[in-house]
């Protein structure tokens, strides 16, 4: 197998870079069919991006917990529903669907 080397153009900064012999053999003897799209610079340009990026959307930070639910009587029809917050002592608190209709109606 023999190699040459070959001048490409970036495909980010349009800067013409060499495709060396060795790169070509290092890119062939990982299985790459394709020629190299950019030059070595934005070629680390963009592994350091990737590579931050995915160390910040690594970790648990987007675990979230339920939210507490806390049962209710609805003021309006009496069925029992579940809120996302505490109800008050003399507030009217409504299921779903009548609020809905009491917040249209208001
Ligand atoms: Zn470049
Ligand atoms: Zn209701």
């Amino acid at each position: 197998m023999s190699f040459q080397e070959k001048s490409i153009q970036c495909f980010d900064c349009g800067t013409a870079f060499t495709f060396t012999l060795e790169e070509q053999e290092f890119f062939q003897s990982k299985g790459y069919t394709n020629e190299p799209k950019r030059c070595p610079s934005c070629r680390q340009a963009r592994k350091e991006r990737q590579g931050s990026s995915t160390y910040q959307n690594g970790g648990s930070s987007t675990y979230r917990p339920l939210r507490q639910m806390f049962p209710v009587t609805c003021s309006r029809c009496g069925k029992v529903t579940e809120v996302p917050f505490e109800p008050r002592e003399g507030r009217a608190v409504y299921c779903r669907d009548c609020y809905s209709t009491v917040k249209v109606s208001r």
